[in-house]
């Protein structure tokens, strides 16, 4: 007989918190703000990214140093120099550090310099890769497809579950559809789907999911309103000079007034799950308006 699914709320009841670093994610209304360049670039790009973080009060930072590239010409990253540009972050500046994994070989080498391994968009379904992730103690920020379903998203979730890694967050980052206006659509829909089915914590990636640099603030507060327990941001301090997704990229200064709106929405989220007060009599009936 196949077990309950381990993704679903039917196995557990509660809902799961992810820890990062020293960082938890998964709180009812404390979401957690992931933010950082597409690419890890430099050393000196990552410390004006982290020292921004820092004053923001974003405590996870994120920068790819092996890059899914859709041209086997375009920059691939930095390799094992842009992990160490990360973990120093992480030294200096007491960041956790999210950054993609492609490959089963990579998980080794990056054990050290990560606390959290993403899975890509394009390796949804990289099933070896999945179950490699559930046979290690880092969390897993596993990352939506470009074209999957909610069930095939939740399966490739079961896989690194099914391991015995309970520390998986699902990234809802826009899906493939006929409308080009936007890179991607979000699916919002889906985020509330899986919050209400799974027990894991769902965060939304606005960067990827509208490719549009002025799109990302009000699919955050979209993204919180939803029930979201998070976001992962692409920031750079130069935006137009990023080696990759440059349209899409805030700048370092958008960051402070993201987390004061970030901030807003979930203290309102919070109230609109507060039981509604005993109805009040009105001061004004409708005839005094009339
Ligand atoms: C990224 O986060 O930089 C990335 C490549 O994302 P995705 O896998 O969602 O396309
Ligand atoms: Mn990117």
């Amino acid at each position: 007989m196949t077990p309950t699914p381990k993704h679903l709320k039917e196995h557990n009841a509660h809902a799961t918190t992810v820890t990062i670093g020293n960082v938890v994610i998964g709180h009812p209304n404390q979401p957690i703000v992931i933010a950082g360049p597409c690419a890890v670039e430099s050393y000196e790009q990552m410390k004006a990214v982290g020292e921004t973080l820092v004053e923001a009060g974003i405590p996870l930072i994120r920068g790819g140093a092996f890059k899914p590239r859709t041209s086997p010409y375009a920059f691939q990253g930095l390799g094992e120099e842009g992990l160490k540009h990360l973990a120093r972050m992480r030294d200096e500046l007491g960041l956790g550090v999210v950054t993609e994994v492609m490959a089963i070989e990579q998980i080794a080498l990056m054990l050290p310099y990560v606390d959290c391994f993403q899975v890509g968009a394009r390796n949804m379904q990289n099933f070896d890769l999945l179950k490699a992730l559930g046979k290690q103690p880092k969390a897993v920020l596993l990352k939506r497809g470009l074209a999957a379903t909610l069930d095939e998203f939740l399966n490739a979730a079961e896989y690194i579950l099914a391991g015995g890694n309970t520390q998986v967050i699902l990234c809802e980052r826009g899906i493939r559809s006929f409308d080009s206006a936007t890179r991607n659509v979000l699916d919002l829909a889906g985020v509330a789907y899986l919050k209400q089915r799974t027990h894991l914590p769902v965060i939304v990636d606005p960067s990827h999911a509208t490719g549009v640099r002025d799109l990302i603030v009000p699919t955050s507060r979209a993204a919180i309103a939803v029930g979201a327990d998070g976001l992962i941001v692409e920031a750079h301090p130069k935006p137009e000079q990023s080696v990759s997704d440059a349209a899409q990229a805030l700048p370092l200064e958008a960051l402070a007034p993201l987390m004061h709106q970030i901030h807003i929405m979930a203290d309102a989220l919070a109230a609109c799950r507060k039981p509604m007060p005993a109805k009040v009599t009105p001061i004004h009936t409708h005839a005094q308006w009339a």
